[in-house]
């Protein structure tokens, strides 16, 4: 692509691939800027599950991103049917309500032997519910699959660079790397939680909380996804500094944890990462570890997606802000925004539109 592009989008994780995706679908010259590797963030790194975020605010984008993964393929499977989510305590008071607002995901309490009869690998004398919820992906695939549909639909990936969202005057003008302008038609940051850093804003509510997740393999991993209690709070002055996590995806269980603002000593961390989760499911004791994940979650200052037009500058998007969210719920973020991009009537919900924190600014960086 010698001219310049339509669009260019800012990160290559699952958000700023499916833009690039839904963006070329639609018509668009397109070319994404990626600085290290596809997928070389938390959407290569995460736990791998798509699942209910079990926030009304959310249902919409997690309903909306099924669909796309129902059809999306190259080499992206999503298992027909929710293996089921176990949110496990080791004390019956640490379980909490069971969420009965979401009634369709048919919350029901379990312990004892029927606890030992739904999942044999747990532990005994733990409490769980049980939710109809939970569907195992390899952590890469999704933002790898859209990357393909990206290039198929004739999207340029450039990978390899690091880009900033220029802008004069109120108006994006296209991307600074290494120093240069490349100009482009619009702009859309989709850098996860450098968002405000490559979107030329800092005062962009989005800060990255770390997580470690070990890889094991177990002869009979636990069938369901589980989650130990707590989990749903990872914002404010509450966030747990690590809890219980393992997600089998195609024989390879992601076993975590951890919620820092600071890049963490992964190998420091795993063996206790294992010897925390054996509490939960007894044979992670002799697990040998095959792997380490460590990367950061885009998380915003309300804990939702951050989606829509930069106010205060004219032709820029932004699309972030998904926390631990970003595979359940980033398609259907994507699509939005592209949408917007494409100029199609689109209304991006108030829950989820960036100008819920932002004042127009009558101008940001100069190019
Ligand atoms: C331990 C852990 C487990 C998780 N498990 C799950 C899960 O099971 N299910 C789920 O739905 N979500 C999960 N998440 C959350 C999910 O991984 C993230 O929300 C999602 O991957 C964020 O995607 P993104 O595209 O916004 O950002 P990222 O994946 O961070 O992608 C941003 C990309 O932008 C690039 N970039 C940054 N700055 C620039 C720049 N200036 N120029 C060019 N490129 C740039 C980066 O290299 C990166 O590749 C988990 C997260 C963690 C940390």
């Amino acid at each position: 692509m010698s001219a310049a592009p339509d669009v260019a989008v800012i990160g290559g994780g699952i958000v700023g691939c499916a833009l690039a995706a839904f963006l070329a679908e639609g018509g668009a010259r397109v070319r994404l800027y990626e600085r290290e590797a596809v997928a070389a963030g938390a959407s290569g790194r995460n736990s791998g599950v798509v699942q209910h975020p079990l926030d009304a605010a959310l249902a919409g984008l997690y309903e909306e991103s099924l669909e796309h993964y129902r059809t999306l393929g190259r080499g992206f499977e999503l298992p027909a049917e929710p293996v089921g989510l176990l949110v496990v305590a080791d004390r019956p008071e640490a379980l909490g309500p069971p969420p009965v607002e979401f009634g369709e995901l048919r919350p029901e309490r379990l312990e004892g032997a029927e606890l030992r009869a739904a999942e044999p690998a747990l532990a005994d004398g733990l409490v769980a519910h049980r939710l109809d919820t939970g569907r195992p992906v390899p952590p890469a695939a999704a933002a790898r699959a859209f990357a393909a549909r990206a290039r198929e639909a004739g999207a340029e990936l450039r990978i390899g660079e690091e880009a900033v969202l220029a802008a004069r005057d109120g108006r994006a003008l296209g991307v600074t790397v290494r120093g240069e302008l490349h100009p482009a038609g619009a702009v859309a940051v989709a850098a996860g939680p450098w968002t405000p850093e490559a979107g030329a804003a800092a005062h962009l509510p989005i800060s990255p909380l770390w997580g470690v997740v070990v890889e094991v393999a177990l002869d009979t991993p636990p069938t369901h996804v589980l989650e130990q209690a707590g989990v749903d709070e990872l914002t404010g002055s509450a966030v747990p500094e690590s809890l219980f996590s393992m997600v089998t995806a195609r024989g390879v269980s992601a076993v975590g944890s951890t919620f820092e603002p600071e890049r963490p000593d992964a190998e420091a961390l795993a063996p206790r990462l294992l010897a925390r989760g054996a509490r939960f499911v007894p044979a992670l004791e002799y697990a040998a570890q095959r792997g380490l994940r460590a990367c950061a979650r885009p998380v915003s200052a309300d804990g939702r997606p951050l989606l829509g037009p930069l106010p205060g500058v004219d032709g820029a998007a932004i699309a972030s802000g998904h926390g631990a969210w970003g595979i359940t719920l980033g398609p259907a973020s994507a699509r939005l925004v592209a949408d917007l991009a494409l100029g199609r009537p689109v209304a991006i919900p108030p829950a989820l539109d960036v100008s819920r924190f932002l004042t127009p600014r009558p101008s940001t960086r100069q190019s």
